[in-house]
C-alpha cells in the first residue's frame, strides 16, 4: 500500500461546527468475523476554514502518531497497532485477511 492508500483508508477528516477533526481508525478483534471499527481524534482540530493542503498534512502527521499507527518489520508500512501481529508483522504480510466492513 502506498502511504497515500494507508492515509486514505486508516485516517477521516470529521467536521464539525468547531472545526476539523483528524481521526484514525482503531481495529479491536481485527481477527475476528467483524471486527469493531471506532475512530479516535489525532491532534489539534483544524478551523473550520483550514485549507485542503493543510488537512492532508495533518492526515499524513497522523501516521507518525505511535499511540495510532506502528511500523511493519517486514514491509515497513504503517497500521493501526492492533493490525501488527506476533513479530511486529502486519496483517497484509502474514496474508491475514481484515474484514473492515463500512
Ligand atoms: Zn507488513
Amino acid at each position: 500500500m502506498t502511504e497515500a492508500q494507508i492515509v486514505e483508508k486508516y485516517t477521516r477528516v470529521l467536521k464539525t461546527s468547531l472545526g476539523l477533526w483528524i481521526q484514525a481508525m482503531v481495529i479491536k478483534n481485527p481477527q475476528s468475523n467483524s471486527p469493531e471499527i471506532t475512530w479516535k481524534g489525532v491532534g489539534r482540530m483544524l478551523p473550520v476554514r483550514a485549507l485542503p493542503e493543510n488537512v492532508e498534512i495533518a492526515r499524513y502527521a497522523a501516521l507518525k502518531d505511535r499511540r495510532f499507527f506502528k511500523q511493519c518489520t517486514h514491509c515497513g508500512e504503517v497500521r493501526p497497532p492492533s493490525l501488527i501481529l506476533t513479530g511486529e508483522v502486519c496483517a497484509d504480510c502474514m496474508g491475514m485477511d481484515v474484514r473492515l466492513a463500512a
